[in-house]
């Protein structure tokens, strides 16, 4: 079987998670998770977005909520992307779904959020996604409970990726193909192997 892919805009496998964002197309896929993205965020589409996320939630493939989160470069008012990314949160909570976090230079910003939460917010799974940063942030993120996935980074010998799986323990981190369709989940998870040994992804979502 092919392993599990936890992030994809292309594969609709089974094993596959296909990340839905409000307002961008998307193919009827087996196993979706459904976000707002703060790249496609905007003020007049707000409660539309809103509307759709409660009816992608309840669809029985819905595997969690997400992309979501806070991103520091790209042009999207910031209190608007807060606005979403806290929506997506209480979705996520209500529903007991893994939240999936697109992240940009605002660490610090979404664990604040988190904190907020409290030891409810562990109720359900946080997982940054295409995590590429060093093993200083990972240790940050892996010490307030979150989960951590890795992608085509991985391929890159040496990269923040590499080393920052290297100190993940066993089930707190995931591996996905995101936006890339050059690169295969086997390929992720080959390189995962070489660096870990043994690859245990996470069993939470
Ligand atoms: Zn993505």
């Amino acid at each position: 079987m092919t392993p599990f892919d936890l992030h994809t805009h292309h594969g609709t496998g089974e094993n596959a998670v296909f990340s839905r964002s409000f307002g961008r197309p998307y193919p009827e896929s087996v196993r979706f998770s459904a976000g707002l993205h703060p790249w496609y965020v905007s003020a007049d589409t707000l409660d539309a977005a809103f509307d759709w996320l409660q009816e992608q939630v309840v669809l029985p493939h819905c595997a969690g909520v997400g992309e979501a989160g806070l991103d520091k470069i790209c042009t999207t008012d910031w209190s608007l992307q807060e606005r979403a990314f806290r929506h997506c949160i209480e979705v996520a909570m209500a529903h007991q779904k893994p939240l999936i976090i697109h992240c940009v230079r605002a660490y610090e910003e979404v664990l604040a959020i988190k904190k907020e939460w409290g030891t409810q917010g562990d109720v359900i799974p946080w997982i940054f996604h295409g995590f590429n940063k060093k093993p200083a942030v990972a240790q940050m993120l892996l010490r307030a409970g979150a989960y951590l996935s890795f992608g085509a980074a991985l391929l890159v010998p040496g990269s923040p990726a590499a080393q920052s799986l290297a100190i993940c323990p066993p089930g707190r981190y995931f591996l996905e193909t995101d936006d890339r369709n050059d690169v295969s989940i086997a390929a992720v998870y080959a390189a995962a192997a070489a660096i870990l040994g043994e690859v245990q992804v996470g069993k939470v979502i």
